[in-house]
C-alpha cells in the first residue's frame, strides 16, 4: 500500500522538451520521489496508463494515436495538466497546418529537397495523421495548463508543489511573461 500521488505523464506530439524541464527541477526531484510514484511515462516506459491522480500532457494531437492516447489519460486521470506551447496551442507541430496533408506527405517523402523515387508510407502499423494538428483541449477537457516553450522548471516544481499540497496554484504576472 502507498498513499503517494500517482501521477502519469506523456509525450503526443512533442520534442521531450517539457519532460526535459521536469528533470530540470534538479535535486529537488529527490523531493518530488518521496511524494508521488509514477505510472505511464517515459520516466517508467510503462506503456498503458493506470488509474491515477495526476496526467501530465506534453505535445500536441497529430494522429490517431494521439487522440487515443489523451481520451486514455482523460479517462484514468482525475487532474489533467498540459504543459508547454504545443500541448496548449498545437506550437511547432502544428505549423503544418498551414498546408493541407497531402502537400506536407508530398514535401517529405516525394518532391522535398535530395528525394527521389521515395513513396509516402502507409504501413497499417503506422498511426493515421491528422488532417489538422490540435491543441489537447480541443479533443478532452483540460483542467490546468502550464504554458511555455518548456515551462520553466521552477514553475513546475510550484505548480505541482501546489496540487500536492491540496492548494489552487497561483502565479504572479512576471513569473508567466514570455516576452
Ligand atoms: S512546448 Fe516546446 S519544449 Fe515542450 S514539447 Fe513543445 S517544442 Fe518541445
Amino acid at each position: 500500500m502507498t498513499d503517494k500521488v500517482k501521477i502519469a505523464t506523456v509525450s503526443l506530439a512533442g520534442c521531450f522538451g517539457c519532460h526535459m524541464s521536469i528533470l530540470d527541477i534538479d535535486e529537488k526531484i529527490i523531493d518530488l520521489v518521496e511524494l508521488v510514484e509514477f505510472d505511464r511515462s517515459p520516466l517508467t516506459d510503462i506503456k498503458r496508463v493506470s488509474y491515477c491522480d495526476i496526467g501530465i500532457i506534453e505535445g500536441a494531437v497529430a494522429n490517431g494515436e494521439n487522440v487515443e492516447i489523451l481520451r486514455d489519460f482523460r479517462k484514468h486521470c482525475k487532474t489533467l495538466v498540459a504543459i508547454g506551447a504545443c500541448a496548449l496551442n498545437g506550437g511547432i507541430p502544428a505549423m503544418r497546418n498551414h498546408f493541407s496533408l497531402k502537400e506536407c506527405l508530398l514535401e517529405s517523402y516525394a518532391d522535398g529537397m535530395g528525394l527521389e523515387n521515395l513513396c509516402i508510407p502507409n504501413d497499417p502499423e503506422l498511426p493515421m495523421l491528422l488532417n489538422k494538428v490540435l491543441p489537447v483541449q480541443q479533443v478532452v477537457e483540460i483542467d490546468y495548463v502550464l504554458p511555455g516553450c518548456p515551462p520553466p522548471a521552477d514553475m513546475i516544481w510550484k505548480f505541482f508543489t501546489a496540487l500536492l499540497e491540496g492548494r489552487e496554484p497561483e502565479f504572479s504576472a512576471q513569473e508567466i511573461r514570455y516576452d
